[in-house]
């Protein structure tokens, strides 16, 4: 029985079967979530690093 899955990027049912790229349908689809992602992932640092910083400064004046 042929397993079908939803293609999360373009949502086009593609095989789950001899697909090399599942749940994409294409190497394309997997290339363009990969690439959100890692957008993402490249966004959170920066914000952590701002907000490490404010949080030092005030741990810093409650010592003081
Ligand atoms: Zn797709």
């Amino acid at each position: 029985m042929p397993l079908h899955v939803k293609c999360p990027t373009c949502r086009k049912e593609c095989s789950w079967d001899n697909n090399p790229h599942r749940p994409f349908c294409s190497d394309r689809c997997q290339l363009i979530d990969l690439g959100a992602w890692t957008e993402e992932r490249y966004r959170i640092p920066g914000r952590k690093v701002e907000t490490q910083l404010g949080e030092d400064e005030e741990d810093e004046r409650e010592d003081r």
